[in-house]
């Protein structure tokens, strides 16, 4: 069937449930293609892409040389299951890779297609792990609010956003969400402004008080996102993981770190652990593995945790896709990109340049709180007030973020009262500053009762 380019948008309004999307609706952007860090839809409009996809485009869009490496493993070996003794020497590949570029001592791989089942993976193994050294009692979970742990029963409990969890009831039992680093909200945390590492002495006696309440020996795991993306990049303290870290090998929880954002090179390093100098049990990641360019999630997993998981008759959970052959070569060559390319080294120094831009075109607005980041994570907090930090309201017709891919074409998205930008690594500052100026000519003329 030849479409149309002009029914495209009719045929998905009438076959298509998009997230978040109302019924209602009637705006479509239908994308076509992809080159770089543009794009172009089925009116052939351009875009620029701030927000690399949904947060993965690492290498950017349209790099032949990955369809050709998917090709080529598709006319070799499509598919065979990594089931049993059963494997692939793609899946090997990527495996051996990962264990070289992950903090020792987490050498071993367990692959997912997506982030969702990294963290449902996760906090199975997490559990599975202590059962299998006796210790069925720990059942629990440490999350916290702010949270964005995918759509699956584990992972969206985890998660700590009521909306997520509104009408899906019952959710996972055994899991407690603990008060998120956020710095720029003091009030979290009580009356008084606090430096940033008073927010942290905070956070781990809630951590320790929590620990106490649930019973150290019935908690199997706690999870975070090591800096919050769908939360609104929070950037916790630099002190913060590392003190979490040592409250919960005091007790025996193991930590898992959800670097579905994070890992390879967003943040300047192949895993933000890496930036934070912190080692998790377990590192979920997937978006960035492949750029984008095919479905896949690993998770890396400690020879620890492996140790018994791969006791007696090994772990019970596998999916269809496990290693999947295609998968696992497009992401072994999207490494190779990042890698040849050095854009490690580039997310911290475009990331840099453009909170620069960002500070010298928008941090005087009235509208803009704060601008952080980290390497090519980045959020402009919009605020009522600066005095007061009081957020600035938002109207579901006529957000910040739609205005601007409306009138400027390029794409941001709203997180939480903060516009977040992870544009693809592949950047150039003229694109960078382009962003800037964008934000900057929307934002400059929106009230603080969030009209624009
Ligand atoms: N974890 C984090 C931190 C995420 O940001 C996301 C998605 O944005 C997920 C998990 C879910 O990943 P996926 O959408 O690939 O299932």
């Amino acid at each position: 069937m030849t479409l149309d380019i002009a029914d495209l948008a009719q045929l998905d309004r009438a076959h298509i449930i998009h997230p978040y999307l109302p019924g209602s609706a009637t705006e479509r952007v239908v994308m076509i293609s992809g080159s770089g860090c543009r794009l172009t839809d089925s009116q052939g409009r351009g875009y620029l892409d701030a927000t690399g996809g949904l947060w993965l485009a690492q290498v950017g869009h349209g790099r032949t040389e990955l369809a050709d490496v998917a090709h080529a493993q598709m006319a070799k070996l499509e598919y065979f299951t990594s089931f049993w003794e059963f494997s692939n020497e793609r899946a090997i590949e990527l495996a051996t890779r990962l264990a070289s570029l992950a903090p020792a001592p987490l050498s071993h791989v367990y692959f997912t297609s997506g982030g969702s089942e990294g963290n449902e993976a996760a906090i199975k193994m997490a559990r599975y792990y202590h059962h299998r050294r006796g210790e069925s009692s720990r059942t629990w979970i440490l999350a916290r609010s702010k949270a964005y742990h995918g759509i699956g029963y584990g992972g969206g409990s985890a998660t700590g956003f009521p909306l997520y969890h509104e009408g899906f009831a019952p959710m996972m039992p055994h899991v407690s969400h603990l008060t998120p680093p956020w710095p720029y909200r003091t009030e979290l945390y009580g009356d008084q402004p606090l430096s940033p590492e008073q927010v942290t002495d905070f956070l781990i006696r809630e951590l320790e008080e929590r620990i106490a309440e649930i019973g150290p020996g019935n908690i199997a795991a706690m999870i975070g996102e090591p800096i919050m993306g769908v939360g609104g990049m929070l950037v916790p303290p630099a002190d913060y993981w590392p003190r979490v870290r040592e409250v919960l090998d005091r007790h025996g929880i193991l930590l898992i770190f959800d670097e579905v954002v994070t890992a390879y090179g967003r943040v300047g390093e192949w895993f933000a652990a890496q930036y934070f100098g912190v080692t998790p049990d377990i590192i979920v990641t997937a978006k960035g593995i492949t750029s984008g360019y095919v479905p896949l999630g690993a998770l890396l997993v400690g020879d620890h945790v492996a140790e018994v998981l791969l006791r007696d008759h090994g772990f019970p959970m596998g999916y269809t896709y496990n290693g999947h052959p295609v998968a696992t070569a497009v992401a072994t060559a999207n490494l190779d990109l990042i890698e040849r390319e050095g854009l490690l080294a580039r997310a911290t120094g475009l990331g840099a340049f453009l909170h620069a831009e960002l500070e010298a075109q928008l941090g005087e607005l009235p509208v803009v709180g704060e601008i952080r980041s980290v390497g090519m994570m980045l959020a402009v907090e919009l605020v009522r007030d600066r005095a007061t930090r009081a957020p600035l309201p938002l109207h579901p017709e006529r957000m910040p973020h739609d205005v601007i891919r409306r009138e400027t074409g390029v794409i941001v998205r709203d997180s939480a009262h903060s516009l977040v930008l992870s544009p693809p690594l592949i950047m150039t500052e003229a694109e960078a500053r382009e962003v800037a100026t964008a934000l900057r000519g929307v934002l400059e003329r929106t009230e603080p009762t969030g009209e624009i």
